[in-house]
């Protein structure tokens, strides 16, 4: 089974993605975790997508492809995986298809309102030195803007500030309707609305998740 996630930076996809993993047992494999490590480790691949990600802005499709493709051959990927953040465009999406034509495929689309988004995000502090991720609207982690794991200084990430997040969420608008189109063509779109706490969401995806995999059972007992 693929299972892509479509829906735009802080629809929480990250959140469930993780959950998906955890629960079914297929790797969630986030384009934006593996090209932020490409940037860290500072590959030719990285220098380049580094400007392209600060503005908000899309990777190419033959850079992102790349990345993808390396990461599918693991070995870990043979039953299924979980796509975040792959594909973004309708010409990415049929790139996949040819990269790994026969699977099954069940694409969750979180619907939120950019209000939300919004709030979500500029609420959004992450650790200088060790990564971990705190949010304000949730009262963490106090006002002394500390890491609670190693004290290290907490900040607003670039790509979290109100006028990137407004660019990016209408960057999703424009170029996610083809794609939805073509999946839902395909009838494996399932809308869920995101608009909820982390728990119900996943509740929700869950029920999906389940009749698509004993549906997938069912065809396969079939002669
Ligand atoms: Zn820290």
């Amino acid at each position: 089974m693929r299972i892509i996630l479509l829906g735009p930076a802080g629809s929480g996809k990250g959140t469930q993605g993780e959950l998906i993993e955890r629960h079914y047992g297929f790797p969630r494999i986030s384009t934006g975790d593996l090209l932020r490590l490409e940037v860290q480790k500072g590959t030719e691949l990285g220098r380049m997508v580094e400007g392209i990600m600060k503005s908000g802005q899309l990777v190419a499709d033959e850079l992102v492809l790349d990345v993808v493709k390396a990461r599918l051959q693991a070995p870990d990927c043979r039953s299924g995986y979980v796509l975040d953040g792959y594909p973004r465009t309708l010409n990415q999406a049929l790139l996949l298809e040819q990269l790994d034509p026969s699977r099954p495929e069940t694409v969750l689309e979180i619907q939120i309102s950019e209000e939300s988004v919004l709030k979500r995000l500029t609420g959004r502090r992450v650790c200088s030195q060790c990564g971990a991720v705190y949010n304000i609207n949730n009262n963490e982690p106090g006002i002394d803007l500390k890491c609670q794991v190693c004290s290290g200084n907490l900040s607003l990430r670039p790509d979290d500030r109100p006028e990137v997040i407004r660019e990016r969420f209408r960057i999703y608008r424009e170029t996610i309707g083809p794609l939805l189109a073509h999946y839902s063509r395909k009838q494996v779109l399932f809308p869920v609305d995101g608009d909820r706490t982390v728990e119900e969401v996943f509740e929700a995806i869950k029920l999906i998740m389940d009749s698509r995999i004993s549906g997938q059972r069912g065809e396969l007992k079939r002669p």
